[in-house]
């Protein structure tokens, strides 16, 4: 009996104590399960969400430094100072999120004399003065790149190199650093960026040392995008093609749009005519093309050559519901500069106008300066919007 007894109580005790577990047990589950279940209805809800991002990109052509425009820049104390030369565009060019232009001479600094066309050699401070400004998308490969050898390219590349914050393309000092897979981002939005060159004036980098200037092939090209298409939103390429002093298009630069357009190059900001050319969209919208900026700053003679093109493109990235992702170049707006700069005295006194700030003293006909090559950058897409920074 007390056997029995003794065993009864044990299993009452059993029993009580598997309730409780069950109890807590399940009460535990239940309320976690409701936990979790309402996190997940959260972070779904978080991940249907549509998303946007968005960065605006301003552009301007050729910094092409004469001999004229640094003896202007010059100081006493043996200095240069090209900022006040790019003072009215300074406003305009640093409030973006990204500003592009091409350094069409190399800057070489003082390690090597400076010189004028046809082989140039610049001082730095060309560049400080356009960072000053705001500008940080930097295109290297250009006809003047090898101007003075692989010493010119290890000098401009070591002052680029310095400068952190600045992103440029197209000319390096080793084969390690030309292969480099560079990806960069701005607001969410990831980016490549390459600079190549159409024409080298002769001056090809020999053999073993292309890196020292990025001159084009579909190969290479081809090659370079590859690796970074499928890591980034956007792929930005700059060309530098195009004929000299032509406002139009050529079949050269027709053929290479495409062939990168199909390659899912989504933005085309082209150099090196020194004159204006038109803009537009390709294959069916994916990609925009800027053919030519023409010059932002130089010492040529004549409207056309000292009218250049400042471009902003918004590079807009949509996240939808199922996570699918559009990348678009939108709302493209066009205007003018020009470059002041007194010819036959000994102040030349050169200074980059927005052409919204002319009047008939600074260039006489300004006005319809402004409509003809207006009409010429829009002959392709009339819908560009004009005004930047009015
Ligand atoms: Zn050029």
């Amino acid at each position: 009996m007390k056997k029995k007894i003794r065993i009864k109580w044990k299993n009452i005790i059993l029993v009580g104590l598997v309730l409780g577990l069950l109890v807590t047990g399940g009460f535990y589950l239940y309320s976690n399960f409701f936990l979790l279940s309402d996190t997940e209805t959260k972070s779904i809800k978080i991940e249907k969400k549509k998303k946007e991002y968005q960065f605006k990109l301003f552009m301007v052509g050729d910094a092409l430094i004469h001999e004229s425009v640094y003896y202007d820049a010059r100081l006493s104390n043996g200095g240069y100072d090209f900022k006040p030369m790019i003072e009215l565009i300074k406003p305009i060019s640093s409030s973006y999120d990204l500003a592009y232009y091409n350094q069409e001479t190399i800057l070489g600094g003082k390690a090597i004399p400076y010189s004028n066309y046809p082989r140039f050699n610049s001082p730095q401070e060309v560049g400080d003065a356009m960072i000053d400004a705001g500008f940080d998308l930097v295109s290297l490969a250009t006809n003047h790149t090898m101007d003075k050898g692989e010493t010119g390219v290890i000098e401009s590349t070591k002052y680029w190199n310095s400068k952190e914050q600045i992103i440029t393309a197209g000319s390096w000092s080793s084969q390690e650093e030309r292969d480099k897979v560079r990806i960069y981002e701005k607001n969410g939005i990831k980016y490549a960026f390459f600079s190549y060159t159409t024409w080298t004036n002769g001056l090809n980098p020999p053999t073993g040392k292309e890196y020292l200037n990025n001159v084009y092939s579909n190969e290479k090209a081809k090659a370079d995008i590859e690796k970074v298409r499928d890591k980034v939103d956007v792929v930005i390429v700059a060309m530098h093609w195009g004929t000299e002093y032509s406002l139009g298009v050529s079949e050269d630069q027709t053929k290479i749009a495409n062939y990168l357009s199909e390659l899912g190059v989504d933005l085309i900001i082209g150099a090196h005519p020194h004159v204006v050319e038109p803009v537009e969209y390709i294959n069916n919208g994916k990609t925009f093309v800027i053919y030519s900026l023409g010059n932002f700053i130089s010492g040529q003679i004549g409207v056309e050559k000292l009218t250049g093109l400042m471009m902003e493109v918004t590079i807009k990235k949509v996240v939808d519901v199922d996570g699918d992702v559009t990348v678009s170049i939108v709302n493209p707006k066009a205007d003018l500069t020009y470059t002041r700069y007194h010819l036959n005295s000994s102040n030349r006194d050169f200074k980059v106008f927005p052409y919204a700030q002319l009047n008939e003293t600074i260039l006489p006909n300004y006005r319809s300066y402004y409509e003809k090559y207006k009409g010429i950058v829009s002959s392709r897409y009339s819908e560009l919007e004009w005004g930047i920074g009015a």
